[in-house]
């Protein structure tokens, strides 16, 4: 594969682990389109909020209310999960919206659906705000790992067990600019 400008400053190994697209640019943005094309028709004369849940999801939030024919408002929460997340599922809320969503039809936008755990405290946190309206857009769901039962409305992949890179999803803060998605082995 030719070398991109996204690979360059990686070492070898890493260049390696990241180089193979899982999902390519062509099937993200093909499902982009698809996806927001009924995220339009469903939000027709709603007050839509759309908020992006960051860091994660910067890229997928960006592509997606630009595809999204309808009016909006859009906001931002910046979180992380704590290492005991895997069960509580709580986490730190480093900048919350600005907005007040009561009363608005509010589309959580969410990177990735793991346990599910964080996504189902963010939508109970917020749900106590009382939003006309809440529903979730996960570009990818990693069904086999879920131990929270929240609801999805609207999800880009369906994908394995495995742990994904790039296309705004990190690890250790890196792989995030590339453009598409990766499977990354983290070796022992
Ligand atoms: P949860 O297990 O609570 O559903 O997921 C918590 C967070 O872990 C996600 O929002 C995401 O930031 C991160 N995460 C889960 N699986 C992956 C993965 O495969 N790759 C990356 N980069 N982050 C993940």
């Amino acid at each position: 594969m030719v070398e991109s400008f996204h690979l360059k400053s990686l070492s070898e190994e890493d260049k390696l682990i990241v180089s193979k697209p899982f999902l390519s640019t062509e099937q993200i943005q093909q499902r982009i389109k698809e996806l927001s094309a009924e995220i339009s028709r469903d939000y027709e004369g709603k007050k839509l909020l759309s908020v992006g849940i960051l860091r994660g999801a910067f890229m997928f939030f960006a592509d997606l209310v630009r595809s999204i024919q309808v009016p909006m408002e859009v906001d931002f929460l910046n979180v992380s999960s704590y290492v005991k997340a895997e069960t509580s599922g709580e986490i730190k809320i480093h900048t919350d919206l600005r907005e007040n969503i009561r009363g608005k039809d509010i589309l959580l936008i969410e990177d990735i659906v793991d346990t599910g755990l964080t996504l189902n405290y963010i939508k109970n946190m917020l749900l106590e705000r009382q939003p006309a309206s809440l529903r979730i857009c996960a570009f990818l769901d990693k069904k086999p790992r879920r131990k929270a039962d929240v609801a999805l409305d609207y999800v880009g992949f369906e994908i394995p067990d495995e742990y994904i890179v790039g296309y705004g999803l990190d690890y250790d803060n890196k792989f995030r600019n590339l453009p598409y998605i990766a499977i990354f082995k983290k070796s022992l």
